[in-house]
């Protein structure tokens, strides 16, 4: 038995997403009882940002459990995470991108990832901009990796408390997915996924367009570090 009502909370949040939008409950740091009380309740898609942390539960948890990685990822932890691993939420190199397209094909895999955008103002080394983010598809050599699928762009919005504010980065970003689905997606239905909303944001990020978002704080409550 845990102590936090995990199913009402999970409950509440089903609720309130639209269908066509899914939720990425995100379960780092909660311990693995927090995982199977939500798995009791039908979610069967987590988030996890530690690739330790995240082999520790996949190897406990199971099988049928779709494992997101929304994290920074070393290109050195590729390999431990490239035979189970359903997406990768958070490329933000194309170094990154040919670690997974290699990875994967050593398990005869192909790897969905996501781009991870930086818009928010906050400084952070990760995430591309959106001129990185079109330099990156121009430079083509994505085209050549067969073991990775580009299905779309993921992005965290500043974490501030105006709403305008984080409703027009959603925007960009959102405006972005479209300039690029044209570009060099328009005939791949996989590109498809706007990874935005987290607890605080998400009602504005469906708002936005997000088809996924990413659920931690109001689901398992606060994380202990
Ligand atoms: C931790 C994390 C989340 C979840 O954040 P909450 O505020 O707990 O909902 C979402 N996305 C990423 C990339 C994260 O690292």
């Amino acid at each position: 038995m845990i102590d936090y009502d995990v199913k009402g909370h999970l409950r509440q949040i089903l609720d309130d997403i639209p269908q066509g939008v899914r939720l990425v409950a995100v379960s780092k740091y909660h311990p693995a009882e927090y995982i199977e009380t939500a798995y009791e309740e039908g979610q069967r898609l987590f988030g996890e940002s530690h690739e330790q942390e995240l082999r520790r539960k996949y190897d406990s948890l199971p099988k049928d459990i779709c494992w997101h990685f929304i994290g920074h990822l070393q290109t050195n932890k590729v390999k431990y995470i490239a035979p189970y691993i359903s997406m990768i939420e958070a490329v933000d190199s194309l170094k990154l991108l040919r670690e997974i397209d290699r990875q994967a094909a050593k398990h005869d895999r192909v790897i969905d990832v996501l781009l991870e955008l930086h818009i928010a103002e906050e400084e952070t080394k990760y995430g591309l901009t959106p001129d990185d983010c079109r330099r990156l598809l121009q430079e083509g050599e994505w085209r050549e990796m067969e073991h990775v699928r580009i299905c779309g762009l993921m992005m965290m919005a500043s974490y501030v408390d105006d709403e305008s504010q984080i409703r027009s980065e959603f925007q960009m970003a959102n405006n972005l997915f479209d300039e690029l689905k044209a570009a060099y997606f328009a005939d791949a239905p996989y590109f498809c996924e706007r990874s935005w909303g987290m607890s605080h944001d998400y009602p504005i990020a469906i708002e936005e367009g997000s088809t996924m978002v990413r659920i931690g704080t109001a689901i398992f409550g606060p994380r202990v570090y």
